[in-house]
């Protein structure tokens, strides 16, 4: 099953929250969106095909809660030690962008990095969970691209500047329920103008999802509709103004975008 959000206004922006009326959850199958009255509930009746919608990120998450150099190659092609615990940080919502929406690239840096990455979406309110019940709290997996300015994150103390512009969180285009496929089935590869640049599973995560969930949750509670962005691995790279970036999850789907000068 493939869950959505989206909406029938082509030009209504990915941030928009779930409060407003323009917003619609649905499931897809066959290429017909089905409109249901939220996850897991039952559909309206409604349904349209899968190209007459626009998909927003399928989620609405009060947080956006990154991992930093949770793969050690990656750690080390940009000259870092693997931790010894999580890194975490932030992105704010209003990052968010959908599928097909465009990566705009500030003015303020010189080099737009895209990291592809296993996006985890909460399910249930989770607080201090022991990492041997975390697969509970688990919506599902989605794609997402942690976009980084990368001149401006290492110029920077922390990198909320460097991790938080407008359009540099990419999520999508649905979420592939937990129930439906194991964690280790996923693969992660990230093609850039359609060459691979990164690829990787979950088994070369330095801390495993369920890790995660329980060091992320007893610093902060996890909403349902949260986000996690696991990590990238190894292969990040620069985006040229026009360069298609395309995260793949198998068993998941493709997330797409175009980065754009300013
Ligand atoms: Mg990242």
């Amino acid at each position: 099953m493939r869950l959505v959000r989206f909406t029938l206004d082509r030009h209504l922006p990915a941030t928009t929250p779930d409060t407003s009326p323009l917003v619609r959850y649905g499931v897809v199958d066959n290429e017909t969106v089905y409109e249901t009255r939220a996850w897991w509930a039952e559909r309206t009746g409604a349904a349209w095909p899968l190209a007459a919608v626009r998909l927003l990120p399928p989620c609405w998450p009060s947080k956006i809660v990154c991992v930093g150099r949770n793969y050690e190659e990656h750690a080390r092609e940009l000259g870092n030690l693997a931790p010894g615990e999580p890194v975490i940080f932030l992105k704010p919502p209003s990052a968010l962008a959908a599928h097909g929406d465009p990566i705009l690239m500030p003015p303020i840096s010189n080099r737009v990095d895209y990291e592809g990455e296993i996006g985890v979406v909460i399910g249930t309110r989770a607080r201090n969970v022991p990492v041997e019940r975390a697969h509970e709290y688990i919506l599902g997996y989605t794609c997402v691209n942690d976009v980084t300015a990368r001149d401006l994150q290492r110029k920077d103390v922390q990198w909320t500047r460097a991790k938080g512009f407008d359009t540099f969180c990419p999520v999508g285009p649905w979420i592939v329920p937990a129930s439906e496929l194991s964690l280790e089935a996923l693969r992660l590869r990230t093609w850039v103008d359609g060459q691979i640049r990164q690829q990787a599973t979950p088994a070369e995560m330095i801390f495993s999802v369920p890790r995660i969930i329980a060091f992320v949750s007893e610093v902060m509670t996890l909403e349902p509709g949260d986000l996690i962005a696991t990590g990238t691995p190894a292969g990040v790279g620069p985006l040229a103004p026009g360069s298609v970036v395309r995260v793949e999850i198998e068993h998941v789907g493709i997330l797409e975008n175009r980065a754009v000068a300013p």
